[in-house]
């Protein structure tokens, strides 16, 4: 299994003009590294696409990466260099990227040209900023790639902003995350440019601490929140039945909390999201976690305040 970081840059719509059959950005180069199981790099790819949908390359993407018109002039063809990198992928690997836009991106300019898909489900990959907020800073701030390099005192011996250059650097972070804290696939994201169609299809992690659960798409909220699976507030750990301490409840309509009680593990949140599909359905991503006293202080005080200012509204009524 290798581990492969790569880095997009593109072209988009000029000005106000739409974009062309759903496809906003435009790769135009792809660069990566190849690591093995022990963060060395092994192999690196990088490729200059010609660019056929936005000919003309927006103002501001020329000057942030520094393609020249004779570079881009002289680039293959995307699905050419797609089939290529695919190729120098390998057989098993897992994509690695700063922040979770590329990963989107490619499998969106894949699909414009007819591609086959890299998966019928959501893709599991790392990204590496969020790993390194959680290494590094409070987990939820999110950095910029250089501001990451000048923390761990990374040689910048290459300008930024080249695909290559910045898959080079996020390959660094991530070696460095891994020689620090160790295992690093504890905290897989997922890509959600496709969803699962069917039960069979849906995401169902466990973790040490927490788990996930990426659901098929339903008609609305409240199917799904009848989903068995869904309204599940077994321990995430060991999966016993939690004694209830806070019921679902929604602040905004969007993201409904719980919290349980385990005899072996503690209190549990489940955290469910509620997400639009592009065809008007909905689905769900739903994290369950152990928590402390604090966080659960906080849960009801968020549940309290909601409370309350129901209350006020039903007064004024
Ligand atoms: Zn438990």
């Amino acid at each position: 299994m290798h581990y492969i970081v790569f880095d997009l840059e593109w072209n988009q719509a000029e000005g106000r003009i739409g974009h062309e059959g759903g496809l906003p950005f435009e790769i135009v180069e792809i660069g990566a590294v190849k690591l093995n199981r022990r963060m060395q790099i092994v192999d690196r790819f990088d490729e200059v696409i010609k660019p056929k949908i936005y000919p003309r390359m927006h103002y501001m993407t020329t000057k942030i990466i520094g393609l020249e018109k004779e570079d881009l002039e002289n680039g293959k063809q995307f699905p050419e260099v797609m089939e290529q990198f695919l190729k120098w992928c390998g057989r098993k690997y897992m994509f690695c990227i700063w922040g979770t836009l590329d990963i989107t991106e490619l499998q969106r300019n894949m699909c414009y040209y007819g591609m086959d898909e890299l998966t019928h489900k959501p893709l599991p990959f790392l990204d590496i900023q969020k790993l390194y907020s959680l290494a590094f800073e409070d987990g939820k701030v999110r950095r910029s790639l250089e501001y990451a390099v000048d923390e761990q005192n990374i040689v910048k011996d290459e300008p930024f902003h080249r695909a290559n250059n910045d898959a080079y650097y996020t390959a660094k972070v991530l070696e460095q995350i891994h020689r620090t804290h160790g295992d690093v696939e504890s905290y897989l994201s997922y890509d959600l440019f496709m969803l699962p169609q069917d039960k069979r299809d849906e995401v169902k992690v466990k973790f040490k601490t927490y788990s996930k659960y990426i659901s098929r798409e339903f008609p609305d909220k409240s199917e799904a929140m009848q989903d068995k699976m869904v309204s599940s507030t077994k321990c995430c750990v060991c999966g016993r039945p939690t004694k209830k301490i806070v019921k679902w409840f929604s602040v905004n309509g969007r993201h409904y909390y719980y919290v349980g009680e385990c005899k072996k593990h503690g209190y549990v949140k489940a955290k469910v999201r509620m997400k639009k599909a592009d065809d008007g359905n909905v689905f769900v991503v739903k994290t369950m976690k152990i928590i402390d006293q604090d966080s659960l202080d906080q849960i009801k005080g968020k549940q309290e305040k909601l409370r309350l200012q129901r209350a006020e509204r039903r007064h004024k009524d």
